[in-house]
């Protein structure tokens, strides 16, 4: 038999404000959010997972690099983004908000109800138009990740597709259009993330946002040698910019190759207390990248978030630290971006 999980841990655990900063929905069709079903995470899963606020992403595929295409990205981030708010609702016993600041992420908390907070993943979606940012902002996207897989019109990914023509690298790392995008961004106070850019794109990105970047879901090179993870240099400047790296449970980011059913908590927190021992424990966080790839044995789904608490606890991080992990260190980031807003 198991040992009994620690209950002072589960009720320390209920009594934080946390974030999973990176989840993906299904799209254009998939289990309703109110219902316990085959989803990662849904309501019902956060609640039972003592998980206050969720960032879902609105996720476009990297495609041809056409106004066709680009089009068809914008349409789809926008029916994404109105489907995430559209969460924001009382059903079914639960009570989920639409939570679009910092302040109302921790209103939310307060109250005892869901938070749901909108993003975009893959810069793509705008095209060539940083016109389509201000929209985005207006739909409560609180970051946009500037790539995906494939490079875009703003940066190098850090994963080129050879399959849409990419070479290794395009831009160098950052575009003018994306300096431009950044700017844009800083000023509508949307958060840049840094996640899934090359890192050339990223050390440049954190070197001209005049607010801190932010890795939504990324892990350390150090302990797994993938293309997604930030190496040394990198998480020394997000520590230098006052950002983050959410360390995610993307199985083959925490060790390498490995299956998700071969990779458990202990990994996930190897991860972090990495992290914490090179930037400090100001600049680390959380995220899961559930319905997006991410779950492993331990964290399967958002109703088994109190096991990462539960191994934190073990490594001797004391309550202030896992206040800072499962978000404030992400809320501090969120309100310098809503501070610089114009
Ligand atoms: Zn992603």
């Amino acid at each position: 038999m198991d040992a009994p999980f620690p209950t002072d841990a589960l009720a320390l655990h209920h009594s934080l404000l946390t974030m999973d900063t990176h989840i993906d929905i299904p799209w254009p069709t998939g289990p309703d959010p109110f219902e316990d079903g085959k989803r990662h995470v849904d309501l019902p899963k956060m609640r039972r997972g003592g998980i206050t606020a969720a960032f879902f992403a609105a996720y476009v595929p990297q495609a041809a690099r056409t106004p066709a295409g680009e089009a068809a990205a914008f349409a789809r981030a926008e029916a994404m983004l109105l489907a995430i708010r559209a969460m924001g609702r009382s059903e079914a016993g639960i009570v989920a908000r639409l939570a679009t600041s910092a302040d109302e992420i921790e209103a939310a908390k307060r109250d005892d109800v869901l938070a749901v907070v909108p993003a975009v993943e893959n810069g793509y979606a705008i095209g060539n138009d940083l016109g389509r940012l201000a929209r985005f902002a207006e739909l409560g996207a609180r970051y946009m990740t500037m790539t995906h897989n494939g490079h875009n019109a703003l940066a190098d990914s850090a994963n080129p597709r050879t399959d849409l023509g990419d070479r290794e690298a395009e831009h160098s790392g950052i575009s003018a259009l994306g300096r431009a995008a950044v700017a844009e961004m800083n000023r509508l106070g949307m958060l840049v993330d840094v996640a899934h850019v090359s890192r050339d794109s990223m050390l440049q990105l954190a070197e001209c946002s005049r607010t801190p970047v932010v890795a939504t879901h990324s892990c350390i090179r150090a302990l797994c040698d993938h293309p997604r993870n930030l190496d040394d240099r990198q998480l020394d400047m997000l520590r230098d910019v006052g950002g983050v790296v959410q360390i995610t449970a993307v199985s083959a980011f925490l060790r390498p190759n490995a299956k998700p059913d071969t990779v458990t908590v202990a990994d996930f927190a190897d991860h972090i207390d990495y992290a914490v021992r090179r930037i400090g424990i100001a600049h680390v966080g959380i995220s899961s990248d559930f319905d997006g790839g991410g779950w492993f044995n331990g964290w399967k789904d958002a109703s088994e978030s109190p096991n990462i608490t539960a191994e934190l606890v073990r490594r001797g991080y004391d309550r202030a630290a896992l206040t800072l992990l499962w978000g404030g260190n992400f809320l501090r980031c969120l309100r310098a971006a809503e501070a610089r807003a114009e």
